[in-house]
């Protein structure tokens, strides 16, 4: 076989994009407006459009998640120590340096992979004034939980919730749960802008704070509230958001089906732990699998057979956050006071999920994980 017959590579996802044709009116539009950024129309359509999609009250849209998480912390007036997890994406945690504010690092729920709020109270101190859970994969916290907690420590509650566009839990959206809860629209998002992001929030107040915030802190002309970055949205972004937005149900009932053939199979592997959803509507963000001890391969040695046969599956999220050089000398990242997220760390491979992945490759993908049996 010569190489140019090797079928492509596949990566653990691709993004979804429209019919190129179909984006063309939008740009007219735009070149018509001269309307480049500073809430365009586009950008109000959209925010709009979410708020109905999502079933939420308020959202301001950002540029990208991070400068949404940043903002967000602001947004809250938080200082002085948040309890977060240390299996997130990195940026979860870099929100707070940003911030001058001190990561704590509480250990995970063996289940869910979420911050287990049986030691969350252990983590708290008298400087403690948020706790910046994360939905991982798309999968909600335990949010009854969660607030509860907050609520009777006096703590604010943001949510990392980059990964759980659309998600609802029991009692509708997860996204009204929490002070505020912030979602990616990254290219490796289910929902994406290319780049974008936003914070989802409750009330008129807060909105117009955040919405001052990711403007440099103006109020108006001459009027300068708060050091605000920018952090607003771009026409272009919000425009082709519209578009995608139209797509995403038929993007969320393929990615469901890919998540059912993989569960029929591979919950029968000996060794091989599929994580799911308790919720009402999950997203099928991620395929996250554990590779536990009984399974023949090391999960680094099955992570390369899948390599080797040009599936590019992703570790996340290996290493974990606390290992990082900026966070490993804080007291909470010991490796003794996070055993459960360690754990995963090392198990966990997240397996390729998005909606152009045919049936064809799916088996393919399963058939390496059998075949090693
Ligand atoms: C993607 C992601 C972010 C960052 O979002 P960007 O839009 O890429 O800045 C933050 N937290 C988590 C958990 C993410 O997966």
């Amino acid at each position: 076989m010569t190489e140019s017959r090797d079928p492509p590579p596949i990566y653990v996802t691709q993004p979804s994009l429209p019919p190129l044709e179909e984006f063309i009116p939008y740009l007219e539009q735009i070149w018509e407006s001269k309307r480049l950024t500073n809430s365009g129309p586009f950008h109000e359509q959209l925010e709009q459009a979410l708020c109905d999609y999502l079933d939420v009250p308020y959202i301001a849209l950002f540029a990208n998640g991070t400068l949404a998480l940043v903002t967000a912390l602001q947004a809250m007036r938080i200082t002085g120590e948040v309890i977060t997890t240390p299996y997130s994406f990195v940026a979860t945690a870099h929100s707070l340096l940003w911030n001058g504010i001190r990561p704590v690092f509480s250990d995970i729920d063996p289940l869910t992979l979420n911050l287990d709020p049986d030691r969350i109270e252990a983590a708290i101190t008298p400087q403690t004034t948020a706790i910046m859970p994360v939905h991982c994969y798309g999968h909600s916290c335990d949010v009854d939980r969660i607030e509860r907690i907050a609520g009777n420590y006096g703590l604010k509650v943001i949510y990392d919730a980059a990964h759980a566009f659309g998600v609802q839990c029991q009692g509708g959206s997860v996204l009204n749960h929490g002070d505020l809860s912030v979602l990616s629209f990254h290219a490796t998002k289910v929902f994406n802008t290319f780049e974008g992001g936003a914070i989802v929030c409750h009330d008129a107040k807060t909105k117009q704070r955040i919405d001052h915030l990711k403007n440099f802190g103006f109020v108006d002309e001459v009027t300068v509230a708060a050091p605000g970055i920018n952090g607003k949205m771009s026409e272009i972004n919000a425009a082709f958001g519209l578009l995608q937005l139209k797509g995403i149900d038929e993007i969320l009932q393929k990615r469901k089906a890919i998540d059912t053939r993989y569960r029929e199979v591979l919950t029968g592997v000996k060794g091989i732990h599929c994580l799911s959803a308790a919720d009402e509507k999950p997203n099928y963000a991620y395929f996250p699998i554990l590779v536990q001890p009984d399974y023949p391969l090391s999960r680094d040695a099955l992570y390369q057979e899948l390599q080797d046969s040009g599936i590019h599956a992703r570790r996340y999220f290996y290493p974990l956050i606390s290992d990082f050089p900026m966070y490993r000398g804080i007291p909470s990242a010991a490796p003794a006071n996070l055993p459960v997220a360690r754990a995963a760390a090392e198990q966990v491979i997240c397996l390729p999920i998005y909606p152009s992945l045919t049936s064809k490759q799916v088996d393919l993908i399963i058939g390496i994980i059998v075949g090693q049996c």
